[in-house]
């Protein structure tokens, strides 16, 4: 070795080169003393092969008779002995952690070799129980041994797959049979624990599991109570719409038939009746059709059946012909002769289109006109239902399509709604890829608008 140069000495060792040949530049040419932290060095031994050792360097300049620098003396203290002794009690420390935490399952596993290193003691107690093993049996053992998850070849592909990915695995529910014959339910994460020097190599996984079946089964009750509650809600709603049905049927039938029968004042009062009847009737079965709506889009569930070439022109004008003359309103059509298709659901565009058109009826005083408008533009259909009513403020615009929502109007008292039919038609609207909006002036009157994407 004598005589050679530091890097060619430097060039013996592996890792320690750089750091240390630039710590002994520096102080040479700095004349100051040089300390390093301590490195990880691979030693080379006497045969072959190599030992870890951790040395700390201190590097000395030497001076001549004149103070100037000659040279420098590396001095190297081995302090591998006090690092294994630090790493023991770091363990100690760990172990104290995981021997004192009680209440959840927790384990450390060497990443090479998968064995079980330390546990929580629910853990060893989880594990002993579900492979009839003793607790004090259970440290040393192999991940696929040991795991409550699936079978060996499953439970080892997931610890791969945590190894590999190098980010946490979250299993969301496991379930697991307990004494006393109890069905658990647990999230497990396996947790890469990277190696303080080395980023790309983990040296363990963390495994922990919390209980989740309170809260699985609290979710499984709720989805339970939901369907029953839909079930419910469809049988309630047959159930009224039949008997309905029929006293609408025999209403106007009745009608018809006094119609026929009497005549004068006599006939007036009891078709004055009968309408009576049938307004009420037909309130009452608006009110489960929107009863049945808002359970729907509260599940999650308001199901479109969309069709292609659906022609919004046609629709609309089916709609105002329906509306006839009833309406003690002029009603308006504004759009062209051509069809304007899409891919939408007509029945519950025609939903919609009732909802305007009835609102813009109610809230608009009798005799004042109200237009409906089509029009296509760039890639949509635009469609208006404009009244000249009495407004809404712009606060009130602000929430008119919320759920239960009715704008404080002292005139609305007689008249009915539940605060839902907008909100049905938003979401009917927005379902199918378009936007509704509103704009008005109070004392002016209101358009409401959706768009739709056209072909
Ligand atoms: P409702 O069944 O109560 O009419 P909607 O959701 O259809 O429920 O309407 C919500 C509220 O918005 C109504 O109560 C009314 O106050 C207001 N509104 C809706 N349309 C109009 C309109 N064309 N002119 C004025 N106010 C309207």
């Amino acid at each position: 070795m004598q005589g050679r140069t530091l890097e060619e000495v430097a060039g013996f060792f592996r890792e320690f080169e750089i750091p240390i040949v630039r710590l002994a530049h520096e102080t040479y040419q700095l004349d100051t003393v040089h300390t390093s932290s301590r490195t990880l060095v691979h030693l080379p031994r006497a045969q072959n092969g190599f030992t870890e050792n951790y040395l700390a360097f201190t590097i000395v300049p030497t001076h001549d008779a004149m103070g100037r620098v000659t040279g420098v003396v590396i001095y190297a203290a081995d302090q591998t002995l006090q690092r294994a002794s630090e790493a023991e009690d770091e363990l100690q420390r760990l172990k104290l952690i995981f021997d004192n935490e009680d209440m959840m399952p927790l384990a450390l596993y060497d990443a090479p070799s998968t064995r079980l290193l330390m546990a929580s003691p629910r853990y060893l107690d989880i594990i002993s129980h579900v492979h009839g093993l003793n607790r004090d049996e259970l440290i040393g053992r192999k991940w696929d041994e040991l795991t409550a998850i699936g079978s060996p070849e499953e439970a080892e592909k997931l610890f791969k797959t945590a190894l590999e990915s190098r980010t946490p695995l979250r299993l969301p529910e496991v379930h697991l049979e307990l004494p006393p014959d109890q069905e658990t339910i647990w999230s497990y994460n396996l947790i890469p624990v990277m190696n303080t020097r080395r980023e790309d190599v983990v040296d363990f996984v963390l495994i922990s599991k919390v209980d989740v079946t309170e809260q699985v089964k609290a979710r499984e009750e709720m989805e339970q109570l939901n369907r029953l509650k839909d079930e419910f809600l469809s049988l309630a709603s047959h159930e009224l719409r039949s008997p309905l049905t029929s006293i609408l049927g025999n209403s106007q039938l009745l009608e018809r038939h006094i119609w026929r029968q009497e005549t004068g004042e006599e006939r007036e009062a009891v078709v004055h009746l009968l309408d009576s009847i049938i307004h009420q009737v037909h309130r009452l079965s608006r009110f489960i059709d929107e009863m049945v709506d808002i359970t729907r889009i509260g599940a999650n569930v308001l199901e479109l059946h969309n069709q292609e070439n659906v022609d919004i022109v046609a629709v609309v004008r089916q709609v105002l012909e329906e509306y006839g003359d009833t309406a003690g309103h002029p009603l308006k059509l504004e759009a062209g002769e051509e069809a304007i298709t899409g891919t939408w659901d007509q029945a519950r565009l025609e939903q919609v289109l009732n909802n305007l058109l009835t609102n813009a009826i109610k809230y608009s005083p009798s005799g004042k006109p109200v237009v409906i408008g089509v029009e296509r533009q760039s890639g949509e259909v635009i469609v208006w239902v404009k009244d000249e009513g009495r407004g809404i403020s712009e606060e009130d615009q602000q929430h008119i399509f919320d759920r239960f929502y009715r704008t404080h109007n002292d005139d609305d008292e007689h008249v009915d709604g539940l605060g839902l039919g907008l909100f049905i038609a938003h979401e009917i609207i927005v379902g199918q890829g378009g936007r509704m909006w509103v704009e008005s002036k109070p004392g002016e009157g209101s358009t409401f608008y959706f768009s739709l994407p056209c072909q």
